[in-house]
């Protein structure tokens, strides 16, 4: 049995060192669909955008026996034979061959360069490394700044840093441009290489480091149907709608200070609303074409699937911060009050505890109903974590490693609220009324107009909420 699986995991490992194309490479898994083996047979790899898990990495590091070190040494071998003799006979470039087939630049849609993907890209990878959003957040969503916040303050909890170098962008390409209610979306299948470190001084007993490791990644980015399309939030320090130059860091609301524009409501550029690994990217949600749900929120011309699923990534990253410690509060900024009462049951049950690393896989509206005069959207959320509980100098694990979790949730809203089109507002940071922004979550009415803050006319209610 022993001979066997270490057998499995030294074909693994060759078919990773020797093997860079495409199709061959093997990264099972992928995204956190599949758990490391604490024997070292997988490993891992986090960039910006996720989670991912392959077989045969080099991350893990278990022990070994003196028949397996034999073993390994005659694969690595084979594999440096392997690789001398295909270098030697091709291009000089050698571990650059691979290149992820690329759509050439005058097919992506109009605004969405290659140069302003990669630029996008390689900003993203540098907020990530440094835990701050300043340089993306006029063009990234409300959903994808509030999955980065919460996951740097898993990440500070555990002093943990997720040090990237030697990044190369080796591929874009066009994968779906779909029409999403008012809005325009774009996927692009990204391909890249990068040195990883995931480092924490106080608590090493999660360091990884992984060197080469090569990823696909798709970005959804959206933009209004009735765009200004002669803006440009990428390669420009000013506000599209008034000229001011952005002075300070934005951080939760995406506002000019001077005009009070909302730089990312895709009514200026594209904007990066989702990332997904390539294991649990789809390029179909049926929903998108659903002809009834289009019927119903017609005149909502805020209303498209990815605006709505980037609310609910939004609110699940919020839940997720409160049950690890955040104040209880801020649940009454989006949930009704059984919902929040629900969240709270498990929060107490819990004990307290924190993520090592908490990535949100996936998340889908996968149908809906209507209840009198309520829509109801229904959800079904994916998350990659690892529970664990600090215990003085030391963390006590809570799971035996990554995992998927699974999850659902509802967004409620009164249909009639969708027959006249509110103010555009940050979800759960500004008044839906009267837009003014929240400077505490102790109040149940705004301190401005005095209008509740949880009200199903006026924005999406967290009206359900379940785990696995
Ligand atoms: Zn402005
Ligand atoms: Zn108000």
């Amino acid at each position: 049995m022993k001979v066997q699986s270490y057998f499995y995991k030294a074909i693994l490992l060759l078919i990773s060192l020797s093997l860079t194309g495409a199709d061959l490479y093997a990264r099972a898994g992928g995204g956190g669909g599949r758990s490391r083996s604490s024997g070292g047979g997988g490993g891992s790899y986090h960039s910006s955008g996720g989670y991912h898990s392959y077989g045969g990495g080099s991350g893990g590091g278990g022990s070994l026996s003196g028949g397996e070190i034999v073993l390994v040494l005659v694969v690595i071998g084979i594999v440096v034979i392997y690789n001398y003799y295909k270098n030697k006979g091709g291009n000089e470039a050698g571990s650059q061959a691979y290149v992820a087939p690329s759509t050439p630049a005058a097919s992506f849609p109009e605004g969405l360069t290659p140069q302003k993907i990669e630029n996008s890209f390689r900003t993203i990878q540098d907020a990530w490394q440094n835990k701050n959003l300043k340089d993306a957040r006029k063009w990234i969503s409300d959903g994808v700044y509030q999955r980065y916040t919460a996951q740097f303050a898993m990440m500070n909890k555990l002093s943990q840093v997720n040090k990237l170098s030697n990044i190369q962008v080796r591929g874009l390409r066009l994968a779906k441009v779909n029409t999403d209610g008012k809005y325009q979306t774009a996927d692009v299948a990204i391909s890249f290489r990068m040195d990883d470190r995931f480092i924490s001084d106080k608590y090493p007993q999660f360091n990884e480091s992984f060197a080469g490791d090569e990823a696909t990644e798709y970005w959804t980015f959206i933009r209004r149907g009735d765009v200004q399309a002669d803006k440009d939030l990428y390669n420009t320090a000013n506000c599209p709608n008034c000229g001011a130059p952005f002075e300070t860091e934005m951080g939760e609301i995406s506002r000019c200070s001077g005009c009070g524009t909302l730089t990312n409501s895709g009514a200026y550029d594209w904007v990066l609303s989702e990332i997904t690994q390539e294991d649990d990217y789809s390029p179909d949600n049926s929903m998108v074409k659903d002809q009834q749900l289009a019927a119903l929120t017609q005149h909502d011309s805020l209303f498209a699937v990815q605006r709505v699923e980037d609310v609910a990534s939004n609110v699940f990253m919020q839940i997720m911060e409160v049950l690890t410690g955040d104040s209880d509060k801020k649940l009454s900024r989006f949930a009704d009050k059984d919902t929040a009462a629900s969240i709270l049951a498990v929060k107490k049950q819990s004990g307290g505890f924190i993520f090592d690393r908490l990535y949100l896989n996936d998340v889908s509206l996968t149908h809906y109903d209507t209840e009198g005069e309520r829509l109801n959207l229904h959800f079904d959320l994916t998350a990659t974590y690892q529970r664990v509980r600090a215990n003085g100098a030391k963390l006590e694990l809570m799971d035996g490693d990554m995992a998927p979790h699974s999850f659902s949730m509802t967004l409620s809203r009164n249909l009639r609220s969708l027959q006249t089109p509110e103010k555009e507002t940050v979800y759960s940071y500004e008044c839906p009324s009267c837009g003014a922004p929240y400077n505490d979550t102790t109040d149940d009415v705004c301190t401005y107009c005095g209008e509740p803050v949880i009200d199903l006319d006026k924005n999406w209610v967290l009206t359900g909420f379940n785990m696995g």
